[in-house]
This record gives C-alpha cells, structure tokens and sequence, in this order.
C-alpha cells in the first residue's frame, strides 16, 4: 500500500459537487480517501478564464500500481464530463483534473506519467493545500518539506481559502 496525494482542479459547473463525486469514485476503484484538504479557489494560471478553480487535495491509500491508479483517474475524470479538446493547446477550462502529485516517495518517469507531478513545486494551487494536509512530507527529488518548496515558490497567484461557513 502506498499513500497518494492527489490533486483536485475544477473551473467548470458544480465544483463541490464534482469534486464529492470524485472522492467516492476515487474510494471504489483506488483505494481508500484517508483525508481531504480545505477547499481553496484558484486563480486561472497559465490561461485567461472567467471561473476561478476550485482545488483540493485527496489523501488516497492504494494497492493499485502507479499507471493503473493514473488510468483509473483517467477514466474518472471522463466520467465526471471533462470534453478534452485536441485542437486546446496548453490549459483550458475543464470540469476535473486529476493528478498525482505523489505516489508515496517514489520517483516515477514514463511516457505517461511523471511522478512527483513536474510543476507541483512551481504552483501555489497545489502546495497550499499540500501544506495544509502533509506539510512535512519530503519531496524525493528536491528532499525538502511542503512548507519549504511553498517558501521558495515563486508563483503569486492568489490561492484563497474557502470558508466553510458560506
Ligand atoms: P495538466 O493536468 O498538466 O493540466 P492534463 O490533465 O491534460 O494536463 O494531462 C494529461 C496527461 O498527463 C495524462 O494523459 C497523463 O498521462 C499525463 N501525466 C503525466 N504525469 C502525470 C501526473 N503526475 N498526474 C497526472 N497526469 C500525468
Ligand atoms: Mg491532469
């Protein structure tokens, strides 16, 4: 078994809602949702868009093989209405995005997976809520903290909190 970080993304319709169906099809078909982080709204990063995302992070237990729990998200992200447009190039607006930041310390590099995720350590949207669930989990490449790489980050893009009370 290993623990895996997983992140969450959504700019498109029901964003909570999305993101609850995500966690129960996660919790069937890869392992069990051991956490979940705050929800946080991000800015649009990389493309300009009218609705700010919605990310969260899923702390997942799996017995499932790195490509397979990627396939798995796949086919989940499918499910939940994502339209991948082949003509988009780079970002584009999509209801979810799953990826995985981590799949325990592993260093992972194949044609279809990169593991830690490759621009995790240069996005506020995933370091933020990382902090906030594993802030001392080490990354296995850089070896430092969640709250280091979140120190040295240079990305400013606002990443803001939501709260729970609205
Ligand atoms: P992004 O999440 O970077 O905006 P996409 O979700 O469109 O882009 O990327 C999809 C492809 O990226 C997947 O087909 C997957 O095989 C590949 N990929 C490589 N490494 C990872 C990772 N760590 N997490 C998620 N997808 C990955
Ligand atoms: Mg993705």
């Amino acid at each position: 078994m290993e623990t895996c970080y997983v992140l969450f993304g959504s700019n498109l319709g029901d964003r909570e809602g999305i993101f609850a169906s995500a966690c129960l099809l996660i919790n069937n078909r890869c392992g069990r949702v051991v956490a979940v982080s705050s929800s946080y709204e991000s800015e649009p990063w990389g493309f300009e868009a009218e609705e700010w995302f919605l990310n969260r992070v899923i702390v997942v237990e799996t017995g499932l093989a790195p490509d397979a729990l990627m396939r798995q998200l796949l086919d989940i992200e499918a499910e939940l209405g994502r339209v991948r447009h082949p003509e988009a190039h780079g970002y584009a607006s999509r209801t979810a995005d799953l990826d995985i930041l981590y799949f325990g310390h592993r260093v992972i590099r194949t044609q279809r997976l990169t593991v830690p995720h490759p621009r995790l350590h240069q996005r506020r949207f995933a370091l933020v809520p990382m902090c906030e669930v594993a802030p001392d989990f080490v990354h296995p490449v850089f070896q430092t903290t969640q709250t280091e790489l979140l120190r040295q980050c240079p990305d400013t893009s606002v990443v803001r909190k939501v709260d729970a009370t609205n």
